[in-house]
């Protein structure tokens, strides 16, 4: 078994809470991540799925270094992420870099795509202008551009092809991990596909790791080894991709399997009938400061139990190597790792 290239171990982090009712109040701290951990191999897509406030975006700004964590450690490779200073070294800068969901936002348009692209390579290799121009057209039709593109300027571009130039850009520093960050949410289902399939091509050919940030779980399946699934703060289980789809341990996990649309008419309405089975608050998503105690889907889980207010779950491990952070593996049932469908369904 090789090394893990990302180690992320018992990371919280949290943000200074807003001014209070008056001036000398202020809200508690924001508690957005709370002792998440994780890990990547070399080569390895990890998906990281969660609603919107999650904090699963949160994970990957620490990885990226742009915020630092209250507490943790977050490893890759030879760098000690956690314990750099203010000034993040070039080679860690160089071995990481980001998409970001929305390319209009990340690509400056006042640039043509050949300078977009030739910073990094400027900064990270020294390159001249020539060699700039060269890999820079190599890059681009690595993405399934063309080299004559280099002289345009992103709006001359629809969304998925800025979105191949993002892509681009972030591979000229040749990362050994590409944080993703709802890269085709922003994207039709079609054009959707086609960077997933694009991104899939490029991990084959280059070997980059892919942390892959999503709030859907169908797209996250569809190129994830592994996911790990968040909620409200806590990474709640954590499997191989396809397992952790179609045998969940997971009260929250199940829902959001619920939650995907079916075009099946016959499958959607089950779909929906399960749904409510497992929610008693009916909505998805979690509101307000995630709880320090107890776990944060006590609210709208329908098998709920008073343990469940008093204490978060340790992790459990099942034997395909995930875990799960649930009492219903410890506690009450103890499902001890089996899926949840081991579990009768609940009524009323
Ligand atoms: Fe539901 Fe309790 Fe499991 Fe949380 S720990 S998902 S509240 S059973």
């Amino acid at each position: 078994m090789s090394e893990p290239l990302l180690e992320i171990d018992d990371l919280t982090i949290t943000f200074p809470g807003g001014k209070g009712q008056w001036p000398w109040q202020r809200q508690p701290d924001v508690r957005a991540v709370q002792q998440a951990s994780l890990s990547i191999d070399p080569g390895e897509t990890v998906g990281l799925v969660g609603e919107s406030g999650s904090g699963k975006t949160t994970i990957g700004r620490a990885v990226l270094r742009f915020i630092q964590p209250a507490s943790g450690t977050i490893r890759l490779g030879e760098f000690d992420v956690t314990g750099f200073g203010r000034t993040v070294p070039s080679p860690y800068r160089r071995a990481v870099q980001v998409v970001f969901q929305d390319p209009v936002g990340s690509l400056n348009p006042s640039m043509v795509v050949g300078d977009i692209i030739g910073e990094p390579l400027q900064i990270h290799f020294g390159m001249d202008a020539s060699a700039r121009e060269q890999r820079a057209g190599d890059l681009l039709e690595q993405v399934g551009l063309e080299r004559h593109h280099l002289e345009r300027y992103p709006y001359e571009f629809s969304g998925g092809q800025r979105q191949r130039i993002a892509v681009a850009r972030a591979l000229a520093t040749e990362p050994r991990l590409l944080v993703l960050d709802e890269p085709v949410s922003a994207l039709d289902t079609s054009t959707q596909s086609q960077v997933i399939n694009l991104l899939d091509q490029l991990q084959r050919e280059t070997g980059v790791a892919y942390l892959f940030i999503a709030h859907d779980l169908a797209v996250v399946r569809h190129i994830s080894d592994r996911i790990a699934v968040m909620y409200h703060s806590r990474i709640v289980e954590q499997g191989e991709s396809d397992l952790l789809c179609e045998e969940p341990r997971h009260p929250y996990t199940d829902l959001l399997l619920a939650s995907i649309p079916d075009p099946d008419p016959v499958i959607q309405p089950g779909k929906s009938q399960r749904r409510r089975e497992l929610t008693v608050g009916g909505e998805l998503g979690a509101t307000g400061n995630a709880p320090e105690q107890g776990c944060p889907f006590a609210n709208r889980c329908a098998h709920v139990m008073d343990v469940c207010h008093d204490q978060f779950p340790e992790p459990f491990p099942f034997e395909s190597g995930g875990e799960v952070r649930c009492h219903l593996h410890t506690t009450g049932p103890k499902l001890e790792g089996r899926p949840l469908r081991a579990l009768a369904t609940p009524t009323g």
